[in-house]
Formats: structure tokens, C-alpha cells, sequence
């Protein structure tokens, strides 16, 4: 391979620095909220994952936010958001894949302003994407020490963080410190949307969400997580909640049932079943 190309773990889909070699192993995968397979690390490079046959697939989430995704599933399996503005586009949570198909829709729509993430699992190539369309990655301080290809154009943050007019990163922590939502006011016909990654999950009938501090090791998340989760989303107006996944989505009521959520998983903790 070409020393200039990116090492990509398949199991996170994180991009790793280029080398001749890539590391011993993932150290996002080898941590204790994720996973590394049974027969043991493994490497890809973008070029033998084209050749396989992977492709992004783009389409429209509601107006105003696409959705880019790959097929078949890569790292953790999430798919990207684009989130248009009047004043700009950020991708939140990239995939770890991009091919001419992806980076074609992203520049018909207007190109990048910034890239960020939710968190470490859904970095995905977002040094790619800050290079093609020469835009910032936003991402918080606490956190830092988890990208695996260093690059200059990142820009830290927390607590709260504008991004545009209309959208502004919270940090939320629990899964990871610097674990984090998109918060963006236009979305859901001016209701207001949370693009949140896996900071919180919407669960399979779509009535509710969860938490957890491991999903794949089904480690829950401790109650004061939960609650720090619910206090830093309590200034934030919205109806509508898109996880890291196509689906499900939280169509309506979003904020109340975020609340009544947490409740219920602090109640079941407790032993309240
Ligand atoms: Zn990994
Ligand atoms: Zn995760």
C-alpha cells in the first residue's frame, strides 16, 4: 500500500495515522467499552474496502439533513449526517469510508464547514473529510487523546460549543467524557432535532431511549451519568432525536421522553423492577 493511505480498523471503522505498518492493535477497539474479534486485530485500507465492493449510500433523513452511510456495515455501523445551513454544512459523525459518491453529494449540497463526532467510535474518517473540503473538526478537549490521526486542523472545545447559527455541540458525557450531541433548531420543521450518535439510544419501538456505558459488553451507565446526560440536554428545545443508526428515530416528544427515560433506567438500576 501506498504509505500516504490511512490504516482503518475494521471493527471501529476509525481511521489510524499512515506507516509502513499499522499499530499492534486498535486502541479504541481494545478498550474495554469495545471490542476486538476473537481471531484478532484487524487492518483495511480504503482502496482494498472499494475493491471488496463497499459503497456509500446517501439519501435525504428529513429536509435539510442527509444521511450517509456504507454498505455493507463498517465499524460500529453507524451512518453520517450532513447537516445543511444557510450558513454552512457540518458532517456529525462520519463513517469510516468515503468514496467519489459521498464526497460528490457532500459537495453538491455546498461542501463542509466543519466535521465532528458524538465520540471516539464515530470518528470514523473524519481527518478525510476535514481534508478534502479544507474544514475544521471540531471536538472536545476531553477526548482529544482518542483520535487516532493527529492532524492540525482540529479545533477544541467543551461544555458548549455555536457551530453555526442553529446548531451547537453539547457534551453530555457518560459513554465517554467528551461524549456529545448536535443540537440543531431548525430541524423537525423548527421543532428542534438531537443528532446524538450513541450518547443515548432511541430503543427499538421508538417510545423511548436508553443508556448504556458499553453496548456491545452491555455495561449500563451509572445513574449519575444519566442524570448529567438529562441536566446538560435541560436548555435545549426538541421534538426529534436521530441516532447513529438509519433507524429507529424518535419522531416526537423527544425532550419529554428523554426525562422520563432516565427516570425510569435510575428506577431499574436501583432495582426497581
Ligand atoms: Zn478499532
Ligand atoms: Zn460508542
Amino acid at each position: 500500500m501506498s504509505e500516504s493511505e490511512p490504516w482503518i480498523c475494521p471493527t471501529c471503522g476509525a481511521q489510524h495515522a499512515p506507516a509502513a505498518q499499522p499499530p499492534a492493535v486498535c486502541v479504541i477497539c481494545a478498550d474495554e467499552r469495545q471490542w476486538v474479534p476473537p481471531t484478532g486485530q484487524r487492518w483495511t485500507t480504503a482502496a482494498e474496502l472499494a475493491a471488496s465492493g463497499m459503497r456509500t449510500e446517501v439519501r435525504e433523513v428529513e429536509p435539510g439533513l442527509l444521511g450517509i452511510g456504507v454498505d455493507p456495515q463498517l465499524g460500529v455501523g453507524h451512518r453520517g449526517l450532513l447537516v445543511r445551513t444557510a450558513a454552512g454544512n457540518v458532517l456529525w459523525d462520519p463513517p469510516g469510508f468515503l468514496d467519489d459518491a459521498a464526497i460528490a453529494a457532500i459537495r453538491a449540497a455546498g461542501g463542509l464547514r466543519a466535521v465532528s463526532a458524538s465520540h471516539p467510535h464515530m470518528y470514523g474518517a473524519i481527518v478525510q473529510c476535514s481534508r478534502v473540503f479544507d474544514a475544521e473538526i471540531v471536538l472536545p478537549v476531553a477526548d482529544e487523546g482518542w483520535l487516532m490521526r493527529p492532524d492540525r486542523a482540529v479545533r477544541r472545545w467543551s461544555g458548549s460549543e455555536p457551530l453555526l447559527p442553529g446548531v451547537t455541540l453539547v457534551q453530555c458525557g457518560g459513554h465517554f467524557p467528551g461524549s456529545s450531541v448536535l443540537h440543531w433548531a431548525d430541524g423537525a420543521d423548527g421543532a428542534g432535532v438531537l443528532c446524538v450518535g450513541d450518547t443515548l439510544f432511541v430503543t427499538p419501538d421508538e417510545r423511548r431511549v436508553t443508556f448504556a456505558w458499553s453496548a456491545p459488553n452491555r455495561l449500563p451507565l451509572p445513574a449519575r451519568a444519566v442524570r448529567g446526560i438529562v441536566d446538560a440536554l435541560e436548555p435545549y428545545a426538541y421534538d426529534r432525536i436521530h441516532g447513529g443508526w438509519w433507524d429507529p428515530v424518535l419522531r416526537h416528544d423527544a425532550k419529554a421522553i428523554v426525562e422520563r427515560s432516565a427516570r425510569r433506567y435510575v428506577e431499574v438500576l436501583e432495582g426497581d423492577i
